[in-house]
């Protein structure tokens, strides 16, 4: 019966005893995020962007599905040889339990030994190419200015003091955003060279390459190695995703009479309503089966029954129903109620929350509307939305609003006639018996008197601007203050 589900989905333990929903977030997004090692020859590829996992680990279950994936007897295609498996997560120790508040909504508590182990360490490339034309080809172009060359000149945009002369940075080196990556300047000494974008940074690997016409590729593979920070996103096979809220010295967990300490505590509430019984029994079973006991399949509408895993576990001299008599780290005092605990197969997703910090007090802006532009590696704005602004007027601090509204990103000044309420603009016009003078003036009323300065918002200046430029005039009636 599991085969009528799809081959991800089959994979899934107990997928039977989840909610179809949970199932569903699973195979659609977390078995796409989850970082795996998806290739066996990561140190000559140059993709754009990939992600390893250091210590992938064989779940503790099986399943009907995932026996027949790429073993010798059901080989794919052709090919005699079994498949190597690699798989896109870890065996963690999962504590169901509060852990001082930090594991609030979905948020998740990590221990740092466990880290410090190498639990969900995973490295990080990302390539950076460049291009250029062949020296021997030279000849061929008619203007020798547009050849462009890899070396490494003084640059204006960017570092360029980890590179060697050839324009590419030494074998091993650190490189920090707003380092150059390649150096590539044209003969005539303008600067073509590649800089790194705010936030990215990593160790540096290159392969150099050429093609039959007569171009030469270089790319720069920067190399980062992670282990989990606050903000990481993990999820178990079960639709059950959380960030890591905190991360708990080893001493500080409840430990069993055996001394096991849990790698990740989840909160209880996440089960109630989200209806995935499945990852309990997954912990169960895999409890059952790293303490000694026998293999057993967690195929989806075949499993084995609640009375085999439980049992199994009695025969180890566990509690049947997988909850452990647990000690309290701070005090060492017997905690009163039992806590469920058991190994669950975690995935570490690719939302990393490196990849999404954004803070800016000044930066680049939009020459249009000048605006913060939208882009985090070109330092982006916080914004403050409409619903910002609405708790900010709630709260009463208009000071406040004003100041974050207007004199921080958008003030501006505009000229307006008090005779017939139009805008004035700057012009530059000649006078009667005397040189050219530049300033503001009204061209109805053909006059600079009555001409006042008033303070707009960058953005109602440029609106009024474009509504004149389509032959629509606004009013403005101002008073003097
Ligand atoms: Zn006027």
């Amino acid at each position: 019966m599991s085969f009528l589900l799809s081959l991800s989905c089959g994979i899934i333990p107990f997928a039977n005893h989840d909610h179809a929903k949970r199932v569903l977030f699973q195979f659609q997004k977390h078995y796409q995020q989850a970082i795996g090692y998806s290739t066996t020859n990561p140190s000559i590829r140059v993709d754009t962007l990939t992600h390893n996992l250091f210590y992938p680990q064989k779940p503790l279950f099986k399943t009907v599905l995932s026996d027949s994936l790429g073993t010798p007897k059901h080989s794919i295609g052709q090919t005699s040889h079994a498949k190597h498996e690699y798989y896109n997560g870890q065996c963690a120790i999962v504590a169901v339990n509060v852990h001082l508040g930090y594991n609030q909504e979905d948020s998740l508590v990590m221990n740092r030994a466990s880290l410090e182990r190498g639990m969900f360490r995973s490295e990080h490339v990302r390539s950076y190419k460049a291009e250029v034309f062949n020296k021997e080809s030279f000849g061929k172009k008619d203007k020798a200015e547009d050849n462009t060359v890899f070396g490494k000149i003084q640059s204006k945009i960017g570092h360029v003091d980890k590179l060697d002369e050839d324009g590419f940075p030494y074998v091993g080196a650190s490189l920090q955003s707003g380092d150059i990556v390649i150096g590539k300047h044209a003969e005539s000494g303008s600067d073509y060279s590649m800089k790194l974008k705010n936030g990215e940074k990593g160790s540096v690997q290159i392969v150099l390459s050429a093609n039959d016409g007569g171009k030469n590729f270089a790319t720069v593979s920067l190399r980062q190695v992670r282990s989990p920070s606050l903000g990481d996103k993990f999820s178990s096979m079960h639709g059950q995703k959380g960030v890591l809220g905190f991360l708990e010295s080893q001493e500080n967990f409840p430990f069993t009479i055996q001394g096991i300490v849990p790698d990740v505590v989840i909160n209880p509430h996440a089960f109630p309503s989200r209806q995935t019984p499945g990852q309990l029994l997954e912990a169960a079973l895999g409890k059952g089966i790293a303490l000694g006991g026998s293999l057993k399949y967690a195929t989806p509408f075949s499993t084995p029954s609640v009375e085999d895993i439980t049992n199994q576990l009695h025969r180890c001299g566990f509690s049947r129903w997988g909850n452990e008599r647990v000690y309290n780290g701070r005090t060492g005092e017997m905690v009163e109620s039992l806590v469920f605990m058991g190994p669950t197969f975690y995935q570490k997703l690719v939302h990393m929350s490196e990849d999404k910090v954004k803070f800016r007090n000044i930066g680049p802006v939009h020459p249009l509307t000048r605006q913060p532009v939208a882009d985090r590696k070109r330092f982006d704005g916080v914004k403050v939305g409409e619903m910002e602004r609405d708790c900010i007027i709630a709260h009463g601090p208009t000071a406040n609003l004003y100041e974050r509204l207007y004199t921080l990103c958008d003030a501006s000044h505009m000229h307006v006639c008090r005779k017939c309420n139009n805008m004035a603009s700057v012009i530059q016009r000649s006078v009667p018996r005397g040189p050219k003078i530049r300033g503001p003036y009204c061209r109805f009323c053909e006059s600079v008197e009555d001409v006042v300065k008033v303070n707009v918002p960058y953005g109602a200046k440029l609106i009024c601007q474009e509504l004149f430029s389509m032959g629509i005039a606004i009013e403005f009636e101002s008073e003097l203050c």
